[in-house]
């Protein structure tokens, strides 16, 4: 295989040297946070007051790990370390409850963000003579933008296609011979049903690769788009507190995402003991940003669950490679690539007075495509059939909800008290989307 490096004299860096980089960046990145009130205080704590006070790699190891509720803590302003005037775009995510996880950047963050989704882009023999359909959301989510640039910077045709409506996607497609895709794998899977229901042939196409990621899917399922499809598959791993995409990606051996260690400081620790797992092992991915300025982030908990491949990748590169991402060591539920925290709709529902005591979020699978339902009871005082309340009550719940987590549910209303109770701990929510990962 003729494999193309982005930056071969990064991409294939000697491990010794590597390292030594990561000491340079990661001294940088200490001066940085000391500009920050959260990680002053956190750092001083540890003993840490200066960037010279960080001598070796295992120093990281001295200062706490940081978790999603931290940001929050911190939020808005908290981890910023450089004045306002400086940033020039924030990205945000879900947080556990109302409070998104805001990620701010500098000019220069924003150029290095695009140039390491440019090596992943370029790492799959992308080139610029290729038509680039991004079909994944822009806005706050860092997937739109994030690839966007890296497209850019390689040099494609980039068509911000966004998700949806899918006969304009083929239209797109058709109109322009796009080459290359990116959605979540959910998405590449509808598309291919809808592309058999509106009659438009494969051949018609001129489609060759596909990126897919923002949330876990299984080797069968990218087995099964690209049967379908008749493209190559690359898996994306990225999050948007690690600035988004751009953080794992798989090269054209399509054998684990190399995880670019000039960027990004890896551990994989148990999420109940927080000690390092044997090389090799699974557990949570811990990552420390070496490639942003504005916003400084230690010891990062991502709570999602993979292990390293112990063995080199055959194309060269020296970064290691990440299994691909199995679960989530908390709650956080993923939702056609949107992440949600059922805290956060319990929130929404729970500040409603008409909403009685017991509710259950139900995700499953319709089509390709997740679907949520929302089943909630009703207070005591409200009877059922009363339809014409019912139904505003249906619709203000199902608005709330949207505005908070950007998804649109199915609503159910049901009777006080008329919900399965569990003995013991709750269980308020149901997943029956196969686990085949
Ligand atoms: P966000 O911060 O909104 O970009 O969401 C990031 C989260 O999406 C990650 O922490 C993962 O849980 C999930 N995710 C992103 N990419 C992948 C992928 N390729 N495979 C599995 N999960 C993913
Ligand atoms: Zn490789």
């Amino acid at each position: 295989m003729d494999f193309q490096y982005w930056q071969p004299e990064i991409e294939k860096m000697p491990r010794a040297q590597l390292e030594a980089l990561q000491l340079q960046k990661l001294k940088e990145e200490i001066g940085f946070a000391l500009r920050t009130s959260f990680y002053k205080e956190r750092l001083s704590k540890a003993g840490i007051n200066s960037a010279d006070d960080i001598k070796t790699l295992d120093d990281l190891k001295r200062i706490s790990f940081t978790a999603k509720n931290d940001l929050r803590d911190g939020f808005p302003y908290g981890f910023l370390s450089i004045p306002k005037e400086e940033v020039i775009r924030l990205h945000s995510s879900s947080g556990t409850t109302g409070i998104p996880t805001t990620i701010y950047f500098t000019k220069d963050d924003i150029k290095r963000w695009s140039n390491y989704m440019a090596r992943c882009i370029y790492g799959t023999g992308c080139t610029k003579s290729d038509v680039f359909q991004n079909m994944i959301t822009y806005g706050l989510f860092t997937g739109g933008l994030g690839f966007h640039q890296g497209g850019e910077e390689v040099g494609m045709l980039v068509i911000p296609a966004g998700p949806g409506n899918t006969t304009r996607q083929f239209k797109m497609m058709q109109d322009y011979g796009t080459t290359v895709l990116h959605a979540t794998p959910s998405f590449l899977l509808h598309l291919e049903t809808k592309m058999k229901e509106a009659g438009v042939k494969r051949e018609s196409l001129s489609l060759k690769r596909a990126f897919a990621g923002a949330e876990p899917y299984s080797e069968d399922t990218r087995r099964r788009i690209e049967a379908l499809l008749k493209v190559d598959v690359y898996n994306s791993y990225g999050l948007s507190e690690m600035n988004g995409p751009g953080v794992a990606f798989e090269c054209q051996c399509k054998e684990g995402l190399h995880i670019w260690e000039d960027g990004y400081i890896t551990e994989i620790i148990n999420p109940d003991t927080l000690e390092p797992v044997k090389e090799g092992e699974t557990g949570e991915l811990v990552l420390t940003i070496l490639c942003r300025e504005a916003t400084p982030l230690f010891r990062y908990r991502t709570r999602d669950l993979t292990s390293f491949y112990t063995e080199p990748c055959k194309c060269g590169r020296t970064h290691r490679r990440l299994h691909r991402i199995t679960g989530r060591s908390d709650d956080m539920l993923i939702i056609n690539g949107v992440n949600v925290f059922p805290s956060q709709i319990e929130e929404v529902i729970m500040s409603m007075k008409e909403v009685g005591n017991n509710y259950l979020i139900v995700v499953e699978k319709d089509g390709a495509l997740d679907r949520l339902t929302v089943k909630t009871e009703v207070s005591a005082g409200i009877f059922m059939d009363d339809t014409r309340p019912l139904n505003a009550l249906k619709e203000k719940i199902k608005e709330t909800l949207q505005a908070s987590i950007s998804i649109s549910p199915k609503v159910e209303l049901h009777e006080s008290g008329s919900l399965p109770v569990t003995e013991g701990k709750a269980v308020r929510v149901k997943d029956t989307r196969p686990k085949d990962v």
